[in-house]
């Protein structure tokens, strides 16, 4: 059976709600490096940066740009009880993905990054002290390595990382002695956005909470991919950005333990968070509005429920099989190339994404080269620099695959390196 056939839902079909994948970009292959075009098709496989956005999604935003824009929780007009009802059914349908109890446990954040800013500051700063350590890995993104190795030299707590295997995986071994009586927080990636192990976020919360440590995990790249249940998980906090699950821009999600969020202090003060003010003191509003301070991403937040609303009508279960069918193509067909070195696990615990070098030349310089092909990649460390070290290497290529993206666009990739590693021979 052909890899086509064993896609999961109809791939063309759903092509058509993204008009941006018919666009042409690209050089002349003919004379790389050349700067950008306007003639050759895109095969956009840039998505664990950034997804495309479906017409739905965009009707979403336009719809309340054109009939119902005004401040939430402020007003008594209709408009306002209009977008308030939409922006906070919004944390519903966030909640309802993700198996969150509800909108107490859902906080919008401005992205991943700023949810894990917000536990780093809110509770980090409350919590930690000498003494205590956080325990994170050494594939962590930039976005929870940095928060906590900053938090750490504020706090005086230690931070340590779970050692990666040679194939890519997390040494269990060392996070069962990293994680001790004096961790505080294990903070963990759920897929790595360059490695693209799945790690067994499973074991990690039992390791912490037999520590009675607490666990954050790191579900950029996973809840856009694969169904994902927090509550299954046993995480304590949980984070995803919406521009990488076909929403906008400007909008993510904190998933936190309600009794957590209950006692945390607030992260930012002002408009929209409090209860009461006087001279002398403040108190503050209900979950989740307590860590959402001054005028939100409203239309974002809205369009964010348009994006899971997308994404549930094709099914969670059916966008894994998908990349998974794309990522294991892919990976064979790479490998089968030959001067193709790929990181991460083979097999089963590998999420839809392919990090690679090719041999003599320079990501950059190979990123440069497909973008003449048309094809978007992403050249660089990935905001993993610490993993880089670890590889032996400053940059790597990577190919991210979504729903939208097809076998034939993989073997474009896989023709276009080929022609790269020959070019540079
Ligand atoms: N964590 C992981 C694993 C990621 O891949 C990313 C983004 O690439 C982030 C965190 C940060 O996401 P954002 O830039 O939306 O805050």
């Amino acid at each position: 059976m052909g890899v086509q056939e064993q896609y999961p839902f109809d791939v063309e079909a759903l092509r058509a709600d993204f008009p941006v994948l018919d666009r042409k970009v690209g050089g002349d292959p003919e004379s790389p490096g050349e700067g950008p075009g306007d003639d050759t098709p895109l095969v956009y496989l840039d998505n664990a940066a950034t997804s495309h956005t479906p017409d739905p999604v965009v009707d979403a935003i336009s719809d309340y740009y054109r009939s119902y824009n005004a401040n939430v929780h402020r007003g008594i007009h209709q408009l306002s009880q209009e977008a308030s009802v939409a922006y906070e059914e919004a944390h519903d349908a966030v909640a309802d993905f993700v198996g969150a109890s509800g909108r107490e446990e859902i906080v919008f954040t401005k992205n991943t990054t700023e949810a894990m800013n917000l536990v780093a500051y809110a509770w980090g700063l409350e919590e930690l002290g000498p003494g205590d350590n956080v325990v994170l890995t050494e594939m962590e993104h930039h976005a929870s390595l940095v928060t906590w190795q900053q938090i750490g030299k504020r706090t005086g707590a230690d931070v340590r990382f779970i050692d990666v295997t040679d194939e890519g995986r997390l040494d269990m071994d060392d996070a069962a002695e990293l994680i001790d009586d004096d961790t505080e927080m294990v903070s963990v990636v759920h897929v790595s956005n360059t490695l693209g192990t799945i790690n067994p976020i499973g074991e990690l919360t039992d390791l912490a909470h037999d520590r009675d440590a607490l666990i954050f995990a790191d579900g950029a790249q996973s809840v856009p991919n694969r169904p994902v249940d927090v509550k299954e998980l046993g995480v304590d906090f949980f984070a995803f950005s919406a521009h990488k699950m076909c929403g906008p821009t400007g909008i993510g999600a904190l998933y936190g333990r309600e009794e957590l969020l209950e006692e945390m202090q607030p992260y930012l003060y002002g408009g929209d968070m409090i209860r009461r003010v006087s001279f002398e003191d403040s108190t503050w509003e209900d979950l989740p509005w307590k860590f959402e301070a001054g005028t939100p991403s409203i239309a974002q937040g809205i369009a964010f429920a348009a994006a899971i609303e997308y994404l549930e009508e094709i099914g969670m279960d059916r966008v894994e099989a998908h990349e998974d069918l794309l990522a294991e193509y892919a990976y064979d067909e790479l490998s089968a190339l030959g001067g193709v070195e790929i990181y991460g696990p083979p097999g089963d615990d590998r999420g839809g994404l392919v990090a690679f070098n090719v041999e003599g030349v320079h990501a950059h310089d190979l990123s440069s080269i497909l973008n003449d092909y048309g094809i978007a990649i992403r050249a660089g460390d990935h905001c993993t620099q610490p993993l880089h070290d670890e590889m032996g290497v400053s940059a790597s290529a990577r190919a991210s695959f979504y729903l939208y993206n097809t076998v034939e666009e993989v073997d474009a990739l896989v023709e276009a390196v080929g022609e790269a590693r020959d070019l540079f021979a």
